[in-house]
């Protein structure tokens, strides 16, 4: 009888598994397909390098130009010399040159050069730094492949 019931209950755990199994991993897959696309595609009017930027935090670079190439494909069809393009300003080779040798965040984005107060050392000189998190993108007309204002140029593009 004791049996019995250890039994039951097995079967009741293994059936509740066998249907959690099922459909949530359908809905994970949906998820996954679902955020595929959104990763890929550049919001409406976001700029190339907003775009790679996000792209590039969220899943590092690959060592192509896989995120300029997708953004071309998706808001810029017509400016098949991106890539040319980048490598004359610099990123020759993948999409984190971009913001190595390309650009960096607007001058008005960065934190200001100031003197902080240590308890141990004193004064301290804390320089001015790049933000963190870069704000939504200021936008760019579509066809564009352009920088927004919240960047500058190291170079003419
Ligand atoms: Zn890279
Ligand atoms: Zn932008």
């Amino acid at each position: 009888m004791e049996g019995a019931v250890r039994d039951g209950c097995v079967r009741a755990v293994w059936e509740s598994s066998f249907m959690e199994t099922n459909t949530p991993s359908a809905e994970a897959e949906n998820i996954v397909r679902l955020a595929a696309r959104t990763i890929l595609t550049p919001d409406v009017g976001e700029c190339l390098v907003c775009y790679v930027d996000r792209q590039l935090r969220a899943f590092g670079c690959d060592g192509t130009h896989r995120f300029a190439q997708q953004y071309r494909e998706a808001s810029a069809p017509r400016s098949t010399a991106l890539v040319k393009r980048l490598a004359r300003v610099g990123a020759c080779c993948c999409d984190c040159e971009i913001f190595l040798n390309a650009c960096e965040p607007a001058f008005a984005l960065w934190t200001e050069d100031r003197w902080v107060d240590d308890p141990e050392q004193g004064e301290v000189f804390v320089e001015s730094q790049p933000p963190a998190v870069m704000p939504a993108c200021a936008g760019v007309p579509r066809g564009a492949v352009d920088p927004c204002r919240n960047w500058a140029r190291a170079a003419k593009w």
